[in-house]
């Protein structure tokens, strides 16, 4: 067990109306800050007022980008408990990042148990109308104030906080997506696998280009051949093609996202044939043409499970399932959202008490 100290906020902030919140524009009064300094190790988790860093301009985090991030929520159960899902998966993911980003490991449990020492302290700020949400953003920055290209001596792991909204205020509308030819996310080798700070920058361009034309997100391809559906937005995907379920493989340019993980086994469990295996954008039009485009969704942390209901790609239009909510897509958003809210069921031990 890990014992941090907390020092509080001198005057707690006015909580939003979770009606009309905006995603990621308010934080709650406190952090958790752990240092890590080389000879020493991780070391120093603490309970902080919200606040800025003070980072010198030449810390290496501004400049050469070595930082990762994760994403996780904590949940309001209708016994009025909070509860997180799979926090471990985020923990076992920031690590796989840090190893990519030559970021020194944390050790699991001191990093779990500072997230939740916060999502504790912070409890009130997760709200309780149906499909809100605490936001958890945890966080690693390269703070040795040196230029030049190698790894820092010196990091700070941060985690901050920030109250949702429900993601389906207005009910459940499948997105628009745009088949991105141009630029692309990440590329095998790299980073795509991991959560760092320079895949999202990659990717803006592009969702901006597909904004303007009426689009929701991008789905992007893969960075050799231009052929294979990588990811859509910053979300995995799915298809139900001919009644099977169809995901790209992990093949190093992909988030392995936990929702992912969450989803393939449920539909396994519901007894689907799923195939992780490289898709190509041309066997899914060609689906669609046929008539064997079923379903298609994105699935994340944010959303959950989100419907795709058209999708473009140069002049070629695809329409999935009428362009409404499918039945499989549906049953995954139910189940899960019922496991991460607390009300149903948890067969998988995937739900953590705080
Ligand atoms: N792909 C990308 C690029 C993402 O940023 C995310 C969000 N973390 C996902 C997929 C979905 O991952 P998860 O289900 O763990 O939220």
């Amino acid at each position: 067990m890990y014992e941090f100290p907390i020092q509080r906020a001198a005057t707690l902030k006015d909580k939003p109306d979770p009606k009309t919140l905006v995603f990621g524009k308010v934080f709650t009064d406190h952090m958790f800050l752990l240092n890590y300094d080389a000879g020493q190790g991780w070391h120093d988790g603490r309970i902080v007022p919200y606040g800025d860093l003070n980072l010198p301009p030449s810390a290496m985090v501004f400049h050469y980008a070595q930082e990762v991030f994760e994403g996780m929520k904590a949940y309001r159960r209708p016994d009025g408990k909070v509860q997180l899902f799979r926090p471990m998966d985020n923990v076992r993911r920031l690590n796989d990042s840090c190893e990519r980003l030559c970021i020194p490991q944390l050790p699991e449990d001191l990093a779990l148990e500072g997230i939740r020492a916060l999502v504790k302290v912070e409890q009130d700020w997760v709200p309780s109308e149906p499909g809100t949400s605490l936001y958890i953003r945890p966080f690693i920055i390269a703070t040795d104030a040196s230029l030049g290209v190698h790894a820092s001596h010196s990091y700070l792991f941060c985690v901050i906080c920030c109250p949702v909204g429900a993601y389906y205020a207005e009910g459940i509308n499948p997105v628009r997506i745009y088949v991105e030819n141009e630029d692309v996310r990440a590329v095998r080798g790299g980073t795509g696998y991991t959560k760092c700070g320079g895949n999202y920058a990659a990717s803006i361009r592009a969702g901006e280009r597909a904004e303007e034309q009426g689009y929701a997100q991008v789905l992007w391809l893969d960075g050799v051949e231009r052929k294979y559906i990588e990811e859509v937005g910053s979300m995995n995907v799915m298809f139900k093609v001919d009644g099977a379920i169809v995901t790209p493989k992990l093949t190093g340019s992909v988030l392995p996202g936990i929702t992912r993980r969450s989803c393939l086994q449920l539909l396994r469990d519901w007894g689907y044939p799923v195939e992780e295996r490289l898709v190509t954008a041309q066997e899914l039009f060609d689906a669609a043409d046929a008539g064997k485009l079923d379903e298609a969704w994105g699935t994340g942390t944010a959303a959950v499970v989100s419907p795709i209901g058209e999708m473009g790609w140069n002049e070629r239009k695809a329409e999935v399932n009428g362009g409404v909510i499918g039945p499989v897509t549906q049953k995954l958003y139910d189940t899960l959202t019922g496991i991460q809210w607390g009300t149903q069921p948890d067969p998988y031990g995937w739900t953590m008490p705080v």
